[in-house]
């Protein structure tokens, strides 16, 4: 809730007159509760999950043909009530552990001064935080896959995870309730370091839910504007990770490549695409490429 009555009020305690995007966001949330406005992740969040996966539902309905040589598993393909069930399973996580989970932690985000009033931020703070915030999520990330990927971790808590060898986009979420609770960790670390306006967090949490669908959606297509963030990941690298399944030691990174490649643990990948490369190369020298996707890293 805004300590203004009025934008002119407002705009005398800032000493000058509002944005459009502040006058905007001075009708909307002036006489809503900060508690309120934080609750609104659960509902953009709720649009997020079943929206977004139904992009790459619709390419595969109606424009197969098109999408298919972009396809990174091209042998499996799940029917549409596999897919319903899968949103199913995270419908029920979301309303059991995530929803409630954002309700409860009103507390952490006043505690670390996530900021609900005016001015508010520029495109350059915002573009800064949310740059922080993936950089800080992607290297913890990173560990908690890791350890995840150990014996007890694997076989009590990600297996779960991993029951998509072929992931979908509505599988991006779905997980045990721990690891839902767990990586709630390196997505809070960020804005707990550095923060910002609430605008600010509900765009972290929104773009950071795209990515991870865009990266379990199965297809990697090559329109894709994330292809251009340096050292980004995607879809096809994610992709590797769960093809390999629980004997993974490959590929733990959510966002970036980096942390794989410092740490040693994207030499696997890296293996088969060589491989893969010298294939096409082989095949390409015969005049027969037939059968080969070139991008996709399961040839067989
Ligand atoms: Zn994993
Ligand atoms: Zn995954």
């Amino acid at each position: 809730m805004l300590p203004f009555e009025s934008i002119q009020e407002a705009e005398s305690a800032l000493g000058r007159g509002l944005s459009t995007a502040e006058t905007l966001w001075f009708n909307y949330s002036a006489r809503k509760s900060d508690y309120f406005l934080y609750c609104h992740n659960i509902l953009f969040l709720f649009l997020i999950f079943s929206v977004v996966p139904l992009y790459y539902i619709a390419l595969e309905l109606f424009f197969r043909n098109s999408v298919s040589p972009y396809k990174i598993q091209p042998k499996v393909r799940l029917s549409l009530s596999e897919c319903f069930n899968c949103y199913k399973s995270v419908m029920r996580s979301f309303i059991l552990i995530v929803g409630p989970l954002q309700l409860v932690s009103y507390p952490s985000v006043q505690m670390i001064g996530i900021r609900f009033g005016l001015p508010l931020p520029s495109v350059w703070e915002i573009a800064a935080q949310l740059t922080v915030y993936f950089i800080v999520e992607d290297y913890l990330n990173y560990w908690i896959h890791r350890f995840l990927h150990c014996k007890w971790g694997y076989e009590n808590i990600h297996k779960v995870h991993h029951e998509y060898t072929a992931p979908i986009g509505f599988a991006a979420p779905y997980a045990h309730w721990a690891e839902i609770l767990i990586l709630g960790i390196p997505s809070f670390l960020g804005p707990a370091m550095v923060p910002g306006h609430i605008i600010t967090f509900w765009m972290w949490i929104g773009l950071r839910q795209i990515e991870a669908i865009e990266t379990h959606s199965g297809y990697d297509l090559p329109w894709t504007p994330t292809k251009y963030i340096p050292f980004y990941g995607g879809s096809d690298y994610h992709d590797y990770h769960h093809y390999v399944g629980g004997l993974s030691q490959s590929n733990f990174a959510s966002v970036f490549t980096y942390c794989d490649y410092i740490y040693g643990t994207d030499k696997g990948y890296r293996y088969q695409k060589k491989l893969l490369q010298q294939l096409q190369e082989g095949l390409k020298s015969n005049g027969d490429l037939n059968g080969v996707p070139s991008e996709n890293h399961k040839a067989d």
